[in-house]
């Protein structure tokens, strides 16, 4: 690539940045890193209705957590500032005057009220609901005369009839849109605030932006586009749309399916490189079977070749999985450290450290976070208060009382390793002609109150004598 290449995030403050809206920052931030470029935080802040406050802090939050530091942006500067659009109101105005002085813009005096009765009559007729253009004729004196008595107005852009406009897409390839169904879009609302196609096109060519990477949803704008960049005489960036996301269900990810925010996942306890991870393969897929990348993979490996034009679809369970396969890979120390406050504020001691990595390594394969471990695994800690009601109907059966007898007497003099204690219950089951499983179940029910878990003879041992053989007197004493 023979320019430098300058992406940019563009989000709206108008709430928390979004699973959809990670994506795209991300895709940018792959995409300048891979080639040596910047990354741009701009805010498109000019529509005052839906501005929420707090909303850029939580976006910089957001990206901050996962790992997307931009080079130009707000709290950064560059060259190209200011980096929020309501401060750059001059340069849409200039550009919208152009516009007019060259005829590929107007001004429109149309009152809202006018506006809703002409789409009603057009939608009555069974006709398209664009603007009639009816200040398409206006004069230049019209408009002067109007101007100057105070009149409100927006500013239009004169669409082309009949013409074809070409986008070429990074993803999609060749996509052709008819001039016929582009409406005369507003350009300057009445209160000189421009639209989203003006600023965005203003800014990209002002901030010398060589590829616009953004969602599916602003493709159908990008015509409109591509005829502001022709008539202002500049030269369009490429164009890159990412395909939607989608739920389980194939319908547009929305709030039903899934979380949305950014923040919500974090509050959760995802780490950010899963995040990241996961986000990543929304779309794009490096060509070959794996799953797990880090931001340094990414970065080497992202193209935008390789994201693919359907939609992408929002699986939690391999959400899940990533995030499983990150905690597997962080040392025990960062784990164990984690994991001693959640105890300490259910009130539970432990005998030391290392006893807790062994929780850690008879969990870890069994947990995504560390918060898992008392939610899942409490009995390690504190006797179990009760006993799984399921199991307890579907294991405990009326031989069972019997041979967990049998077992107590068994393992209170065992050596209690779990090599030994192994032994000591096939032995048993051995002598009583019973499967294994049948001392087993009982066993683990005693001991976890559960029925399912890490190896019974490895977590008795971590548990120790005293607490394994209190826990099977006390199943003894209240199972039927
Ligand atoms: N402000 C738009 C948004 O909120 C930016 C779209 C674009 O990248 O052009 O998504």
């Amino acid at each position: 690539m023979a320019e430098a290449v300058r992406v940019r995030f563009a989000p709206s403050p108008t709430g928390l940045l979004h699973v959809g809206g990670l994506r795209t920052a991300l895709y940018n931030y792959l995409f300048a890193r891979r080639h040596g470029g910047a990354f741009l935080l701009r805010i498109e802040d000019t529509d005052r209705s839906r501005y929420v406050p707090g909303a850029v802090e939580m976006i910089v939050e957001s990206l901050r957590w996962a790992g997307l530091d931009y080079d130009e942006g707000p709290g950064v500067g560059g060259p190209h500032g200011p980096y929020f659009q309501s401060e750059r109101l001059d340069r849409y105005r200039e550009a919208a005057d152009r516009l007019i002085a060259s005829g590929d813009a107007y001004p429109c005096f149309c009152t809202a009220e006018r506006l809703d009765a002409m789409r009603r009559e057009r939608e009555k007729a069974r006709q398209s609901t664009k603007y009639d253009r009816r200040c398409l004729g206006l004069g230049a004196a019209g408009i002067e005369r109007r101007r100057a008595s105070g009149e409100p107005h927006v500013v239009r852009m004169r669409i082309p009839d009949e013409r074809s406009v070409v986008v070429e897409d990074l993803v999609r390839g060749t996509v052709e849109f008819s001039t016929d169904v582009l409406d005369d879009q507003v350009l300057l609302k009445s209160d000189g605030f421009p639209t989203y196609h003006l600023a965005n096109v203003v800014d990209d060519h002002l901030m010398e932006v060589t590829h616009v990477i953004r969602g599916e949803e602003w493709l159908s704008s990008t015509p409109k586009h591509v005829l502001l960049y022709r008539f202002l005489g500049w030269a369009p960036p490429r164009f890159a749309h990412l395909p939607l996301l989608l739920g389980k269900d194939r319908s547009k990810l929305s709030k039903r399916q899934a979380d949305v925010a950014v923040s919500d996942y974090r509050a959760q306890g995802y780490r950010p490189e899963a995040l990241v991870n996961f986000v990543a393969l929304l779309g794009w897929n490096p060509g070959y079977d794996r799953d797990v990348f880090s931001m340094d993979d990414l970065m080497r490996e992202f193209s935008l070749e390789r994201v693919g034009k359907s939609g992408a679809i929002f699986d939690l369970e391999k959400l899940r999985w990533l995030q499983a396969s990150y905690l597997r890979s962080l040392p025990r120390e960062v784990l164990r450290e984690e994991l001693k406050p959640l105890l300490e504020a259910r009130g539970w001691t432990w005998p030391g450290d290392a006893w807790l990595d062994r929780v850690l390594d008879l969990m870890i394969e069994r947990i995504a976070f560390v918060r898992e471990v008392p939610e899942k695994a409490g009995w390690f800690f504190a006797d179990p208060a009760e006993h799984d009601a399921e199991t307890v109907a579907k294991r405990w059966k009326p031989e069972s009382r019997g041979l967990l007898s049998r077992a107590l007497a068994v393992l209170e003099r065992s050596p209690f390793d779990a090599g030994s204690l192994e032994s000591e219950v096939r032995g048993l089951a051995e002598r009583e002609g019973v499967a294994v499983s049948d001392l087993v179940h009982p066993l683990r029910l005693a001991c976890t109150g559960m029925g399912a878990g890490p190896g019974l003879f490895a977590l008795m041992e971590t548990l120790g004598r005293e607490a394994c053989v209190r826990r099977i007197r006390r199943a003894l004493g209240t199972l039927p």
